[in-house]
């Protein structure tokens, strides 16, 4: 993964690369890069090359329109003073240090853009380039950050009804029933992953009907964001593979347990875990409170990047493990932020914070880039980090809850979307253009299924992430 962002003619290096690169990917039989990238509405739009125009396409990137920036999940065009409209056109330039050829898709590699206007400028939307650069100047400061995104996903069966979700296995919840229903698919992601260096934790079937979660290593914040799409579309292709169809929507079926992606995320100086080497709870130090404490103070405008979907608040329930709570617990998996310690001998590697109320309709990037600014304005405001949260908050009343200062989190996208457009950290952290885009997206996502049955508001995104 680069650091740099691109230049016209390329980045220093990358037009030699990429005409080795083609070469050596038509010998390895791939036809076609793929130019992947995640919209506002959380969508990974593409363009395919010939493997024969990498070098173009380094040099001088690929063009798509910037209406994408307000398009909503069904195709559909909303716009702001800054976004939208038929005019105009950007260039994407693939980062060739993410390169991968799809071990489930032959003849195809894979690769994330960075976007530029056609003056040479990062465009004000491009969503990876504001992480990259936030991570920069984070990095600036002497901290790193170590990233991963957990993955949950329903298996379907394709000859179901088209309107139905019928799931690809019986068995129980966590059981090995599930393992030995879907051994082949489970087999070759696996397998598949492992091709593509990608370095699996885990894989085991969830709690929902037909639900099955893959987890894997952690990366810089920009790393695990392309892995978190990469590894999404490798799972669809291993599903389809086997005539199954695959849902990382946050409710596949309205009324029950939805599915998440748990963000895990530390911050690192000197090679230090500042969430384990300090005198704080847990181990934590002055920066990693500061830093929790700022995320938790952000999370109800958080939503509207980590919980984007009308869908997502159909998972975002109380005892659903889903964290519809803002507040922090050693291991609870009813607050928003979990805190993983780690095992005893391994904390110092291992703590971390996890984000439980993100989901799969999120833009990973986007996501991190929100996550990354509220817990650094946490830090830069030397936020304290009030008292864990032992047990599921439901279970308080109101006034425990008001007492302990746990709020709960957005109910709809609605109120996401007002509680964004009233954080000027996030505002500032995303800029004018994207800010706008965000709440543009999220209300007009809200007006699209204002009049819906959750049953049909689980159907309408069923399939789209
Ligand atoms: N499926 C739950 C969710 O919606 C999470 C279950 C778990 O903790 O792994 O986030
Ligand atoms: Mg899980």
């Amino acid at each position: 993964m680069t650091t740099l962002d691109p230049v016209p003619g390329g980045r220093p290096g990358d037009v030699a690369l990429a005409g080795e690169l083609s070469e050596q990917l038509a010998s390895q039989g791939v036809a076609g890069v793929v130019l992947s990238w995640v919209d506002t509405a959380g969508i990974n739009r593409i363009k395919a090359i010939p493997v024969t125009g990498l070098v173009s396409a380094v040099s001088w990137g690929v063009g798509m329109s910037p209406v994408f920036d307000t398009m909503l999940s069904d195709g559909s065009l909303v716009s702001t003073d800054l976004a939208g409209g038929p005019q105009g056109d950007l260039r994407h330039f693939p980062d060739l240090d993410a390169l991968v050829v799809l071990a489930a898709q032959p003849g195809w590699a894979w690769a994330p853009i960075d976007r530029l206007t056609q003056d040479g400028e990062v465009h004000a939307g491009c969503s990876r380039s504001l992480l990259r650069r936030l991570v920069a100047d984070l990095a600036g400061h002497g901290v790193t950050f170590r990233a991963s995104v957990e993955i949950e996903f329903a298996l379907g069966l394709s000859d179901a009804p088209p309107a139905q979700f019928e799931p690809a296995c019986t068995g129980p919840a966590y059981g090995m029933t599930r393992l030995v229903e879907q051994s082949d698919f489970c087999a070759d992601a696996l397998a598949a992953l492992a091709e593509q260096g990608v370095d699996v934790h885990q894989l085991h079937p969830e709690y929902a009907a037909g639900q099955y979660e893959v987890s894997v290593g952690a990366l810089d914040p920009v790393g695990a964001a392309d892995r978190s799409v990469l590894v999404r579309q490798t799972l669809r292709a291993v599903a389809r593979n086997h005539g199954l169809l695959i849902s990382f929507a946050p409710s596949v079926v309205a009324g029950g347990v939805g599915s998440g992606g748990h963000i895990h995320l530390s911050a690192w100086r000197d090679g230090e875990n500042l969430h384990a080497v300090g005198d704080g709870p847990l181990g934590m130090t002055p920066y990693a409170q500061s830093f929790v404490a700022g995320i938790i103070a952000e999370l109800p405008a958080l939503s509207a990047l980590l919980s984007p979907s009308p869908s997502s608040y159909l998972r975002l329930l109380p005892s659903n493990w889903s964290g519809a709570y803002a507040c922090w617990g050693h291991e609870n998996r009813e607050a928003a932020v979990r805190l993983v310690a780690g095992m005893v001998g391994n904390r110092d590697r291992a703590a971390n914070v996890e984000i439980k109320s993100t989901d799969l309709a999120a833009n990973p990037y986007l996501a991190l880039a929100g996550l990354l600014a509220a817990g650094t304005s946490g830090v830069q405001r030397s936020l304290p980090l009030g008292d864990p949260v032992d047990g599921d908050p439901a279970a308080l009343s109101d006034a425990e809850r008001a007492r302990l200062g746990i709020r709960r989190l957005p109910t709809d996208l609605s109120a996401a979307a007002d509680a964004f457009e009233a954080s000027p950290v996030l505002r500032q952290a995303l800029g004018d253009l994207l800010a706008g885009a965000v709440v543009a997206v999220r209300r007009g996502e809200v007006a699209r299924v204002a009049e819906e049955s959750p049953e049909n508001v689980a159907r309408a995104f069923r399939w789209v992430y």
